[in-house]
């Protein structure tokens, strides 16, 4: 299969608004003739649902939390981007999309980068006229501050709390739709199984996880906005439900999986203190724009950090990228922390440590500036490591925080299955083999608010759809499926919990697949997951029944899929004998360390296809090419 993206011709900054208008429409009063199903209610599920309601169409909405307003999207801290130039320094749609496309490391799709740099202005008004209660500064403007990669302040933000408001605007959107009986709300179920018929998607299987129920619903479009698959690392930011059970049963039913070793790993996080933990913290980029990060010039210092003169530190990030400092992209900064402490000159106990500092900001603007910035992060580095950070300076290290890889799709979001979408971090994304800071809300707002409401109207319009019922053979077999499998797990009765073959898991992903890679790691990474899969399959203990709350039925579904897609993972990352962004292999780096790409045999999407359990995967390729930012070896010296 040829993978055809679907990008218009014509100039970039024409090619999505001559789209829009060559794109078929469904009149209003034909848009109640259809039904979508939308699978997630985090921004980008959430925006969606709410829109397409809003539009006329008729939405049914899943989450397996017990609220929409719970999904994982309220996690997230710092901000969002959008080219405003409130600021008036230099900002424009162009200057986002060039710094996307080379914070990406060349990897991602110019026409999607462009197009996303321009609905970033209309998503801030939406998300305002919403009530978003966005940071303003004295005299009433909002507010930005600076992340990542970028060299002027276009990030917009609600304190520390930019996803939960964002995400309550969306959500007050989804509630008036199903106030109006234009959403059909389903908290608490979980998608086991797309169905497809005549080739298209038409439905999914849910398990209600209260009642054990299995359940199955028809549409003409099926929308996955399931969220990323960083939690196969066991330990990461991720709110501990995340998984990628909805994506990997598609790409079981035929979605093309796109690069799915494009993971990001966040530098600053609250550090691994030992065996115990089942997830990690993050602390917000946006504390780069005033912590300033370093570690000692000398090898296994271990004074205390006020008892280190100034001319024994080393900020190493300002010292070696003096144009960018503390806000160089995260892949950069991760592998920058990595290399100190390599060096023997990382802090803390375990010495997988920096410093970040806030003590010249606090000098500069005082503490009540600096508390009413990020006074919500600071409480939370201090509840959970009993050190204060306006006295002491925070300790951090990368940690597993995104995923870029995810379901392939088209311009139009739509995946290599007919009749389903992808949005938000759950498809391959804009953002190549590194994302840049608050781009993900962005872009999942963008997906949800402004670009699915265009592409699924021309989708229905030009298909031809003939009505199914859930008593069709597909429903049928896909609902045998899901309960086989239930019962299957319950019943191997074996001696491990769910949790220690998760844990087995991540441990392997970090070590050979984490913040560095080789073939040699990955080969053997590629013979450990299957082994530990196997053992899974024979040993592990679910505890309780299929027919109630059952959480450790839940984990065992979602760990089952993790092992597979663990396995992916480390074969995407072998096949690719280069670095670029987040997927750092030690063979291929430049003398002073970075990564070093290898635009002749890699600048392509790798979409991998599902051949049979026990078969190999095909890998395909999208070529990418760069008509505007032209590759060349990042710099941000
Ligand atoms: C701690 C943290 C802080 C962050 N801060 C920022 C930030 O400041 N700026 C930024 O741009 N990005 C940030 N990010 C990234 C960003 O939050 C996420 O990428 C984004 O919110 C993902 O949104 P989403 O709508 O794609 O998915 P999610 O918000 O993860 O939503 C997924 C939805 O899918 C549902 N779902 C999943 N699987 C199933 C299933 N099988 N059946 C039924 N429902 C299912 C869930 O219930 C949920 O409703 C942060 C991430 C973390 C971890």
């Amino acid at each position: 299969m040829t993978l055809d993206a679907k990008v218009p011709a014509g100039p970039i900054e024409k090619k999505w608004d001559q789209h829009r208008f060559e794109m078929k429409l469904v009149n209003p009063a034909n848009k109640r003739k259809y039904n979508v199903i939308v699978v997630g209610s985090g921004l980008a599920g959430g925006a969606a649902a709410a829109t397409l309601a809003q539009l006329g169409y008729n939405v049914k909405c899943f989450c397996y939390q017990d609220s929409p307003r719970r999904a994982h999207s309220i996690a997230a801290q710092g901000g969002i981007n959008a080219a405003k130039n409130y600021q008036n320094d230099g900002d424009s749609i162009y200057r986002l999309f060039y710094d996307t496309v080379k914070g990406g490391d060349f990897r991602a799709r110019e026409a999607n980068v462009y197009r996303l740099a321009q609905i970033s202005v209309n998503i801030i008004d939406q998300c305002v006229a919403q009530g978003v209660p966005f940071a303003r500064e004295y005299g009433g403007t909002l507010d930005n501050r600076s992340f990542g990669g970028a060299q002027v302040s276009r990030t917009f933000y609600a304190r520390g709390q930019t996803g939960q408001q964002l995400l309550l605007g969306a959500y007050q959107a989804l509630e008036k739709q199903i106030g109006l009986g234009k959403v059909q709300m389903y908290s608490r179920h979980e998608m086991l199984e797309l169905v497809m018929i005549d080739g298209r998607a038409r439905g999914i299987v849910v398990r209600d996880m209260v009642t054990g129920k299995i359940e199955s619903h028809v549409a003409d479009d099926v929308i996955l906005a399931t969220g990323g698959y960083g939690n196969a690392f066991y330990l990461a930011t991720y709110a501990k439900g995340c998984n990628a059970t909805a994506i990997w049963r598609a790409y079981k039913k035929g979605a093309y999986f796109a690069n799915p070793c494009y993971t990001q790993i966040h530098p600053t996080c609250i550090p691994v203190t030992g065996d115990h933990q089942s997830k990690l913290t993050l602390m917000s980029e946006s504390l780069r724009n005033d912590g300033r990060i370093w570690v000692p010039k000398k090898k296994g210092d271990t004074r205390p950090p006020d008892q280190i003169p100034e001319d024994e530190r080393d900020y190493y990030l300002e010292r070696r990228y003096p144009a960018f400092g503390n806000l160089v992209p995260r892949d950069i900064a991760s592998r920058a922390a990595k290399q100190v402490s390599d060096e023997g000159r990382g802090v803390g106990p375990t010495g997988l440590g920096v410093y970040l500092d806030f003590s010249d900001a606090i000098r500069r603007l005082g503490q009540p500036v600096i508390a009413e910035k990020y006074g919500n992060l600071f409480d939370m580095y201090e509840r959970i490591t009993d050190e204060n950070p306006y006295k002491v300076p925070m300790r951090i290290w990368p940690a597993i925080h995104y995923t870029m890889g995810g379901l392939w799709v088209d311009y139009n979001l739509m995946s290599t299955i007919p009749g389903l979408h992808v949005l938000g971090e759950a498809n391959f994304s804009d953002h190549g083999a590194n994302r840049l800071g608050a781009s993900a809300l962005m872009q999942g707002l963008a997906d949800g608010y402004f670009v699915i409401p265009y592409t699924i109207g021309d989708y229905l319009a030009s298909s031809s759809l003939p009505k199914v019922g859930t008593d069709h053979a597909a429903f049928k077999e896909a609902e045998a499926s899901v309960d086989g499998r239930v019962k299957k797990l319950l019943a191997i009765n074996g001696t491990r919990t769910v949790d220690s073959f998760h844990r087995e898991l991540g441990k392997i992903l970090w070590e050979y697949c984490g913040m560095a890679r080789t073939a040699e790691g990955l080969k053997t990474a590629l013979e450990k997951i299957p082994a530990l899969r196997e053992e899974f399959w024979k040993s592990v203990r679910v505890l309780g029944d299929g027919a109630s709350l059952n959480q450790s039925l839940e984990k065992a579904g979602r760990v089952a899929d993790f092992l597979e897609l663990g396995e992916l993972i480390c074969r995407d990352a072998l096949e690719r004998n280069e670095s670029c962004g987040g997927h750092f292999r030690l063979e291929y780096q430049t003398p002073e360390g970075e990564a070093r790409r290898d635009d002749e045999h890699f600048t392509h999407v790798a979409a991998w296809q599902y051949t049979g359990d026990g078969q190999a995967p095909t890998r395909h390729q999208e070529p990418l090419a760069f008509e505007y930012v032209h590759p060349s070896q990042r710099s941000y010296k």
